[in-house]
């Protein structure tokens, strides 16, 4: 699969996060209770990308790392951080300075990238190592429809679920599947946000019906 792997697509600061969404509390993105970043801006452009609106290199929340630590630290009751997309390791020097703040403080971190496992971690940037470093679970590999599966986490059954420390517990390979999860959130100001899997042809008719269409 050949990639444009920019590491700095020019729009941001190195040090700053381009945040396209967060949430505070999930238990559809990992293994246990999760807050989940995701960044703006993904180079890969998979046929059928769950979230098309983080695929432009475009300017959204400008964060730094210590910003986005003082929200998580005061989440109650969650395990970990999962960094999503977008493609985290385009923003992987920042997003490895925010885990190694989150990781000082108990918490876990899974990072999905749609570049393939060989690829990631046969890099040798200083910036990617780095986000390697803070990553206890990685989840890797593009989405490919023709290839879409039911398995936790992943959305076709090419993408990996690679542990990299033994900090996070995944259920065991003959344990019932909890299969795919999709997750609604409704917001103080009322917006609602649906994360993990959801089936795209429900998102579009729940859309309609929430526009009053
Ligand atoms: S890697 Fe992820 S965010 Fe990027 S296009 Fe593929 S599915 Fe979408």
């Amino acid at each position: 699969m050949k990639v444009n792997d920019t590491n700095d697509p020019g729009c941001r600061r190195k040090s700053m996060i381009n945040l396209a969404g967060f949430l505070a509390r999930s238990s559809a993105n990992g293994p246990g209770i999760r807050s989940v970043v995701w960044v703006q801006g993904c180079p890969i452009h998979c046929e059928g990308c769950f979230n098309p609106q983080f695929l432009p290199f475009s300017l959204a929340h400008q964060v730094t790392p210590s910003e986005l630590a003082e929200i998580i630290c005061v989440q109650e009751g969650i395990d970990g951080v999962t960094f999503s997309g977008g493609e985290p390791f385009t923003q992987a020097d920042a997003l490895g300075e925010l885990g190694e703040m989150l990781q000082h403080r108990g918490l876990s971190i899974v990072t999905f990238t749609g570049f393939s496992p060989e690829y990631v971690l046969g890099s040798t940037r200083p910036a990617w190592q780095r986000l390697l470093a803070i990553t206890d679970l990685l989840i890797a590999g593009p989405y490919i429809p023709s290839l879409k599966c039911d398995t936790p986490w992943i959305g076709s059954s090419n993408q990996r679920i690679i542990p990299l420390t033994d900090a996070i517990s995944l259920p065991a390979p003959c344990s019932p599947a909890p299969g795919h999860v999709t997750e609604f959130t409704i917001h103080a100001d009322g917006t609602l946000t649906a994360t993990g899997f959801p089936d795209g042809r429900f998102i579009k008719a729940l859309a309609h019906r929430c526009r009053g269409v």
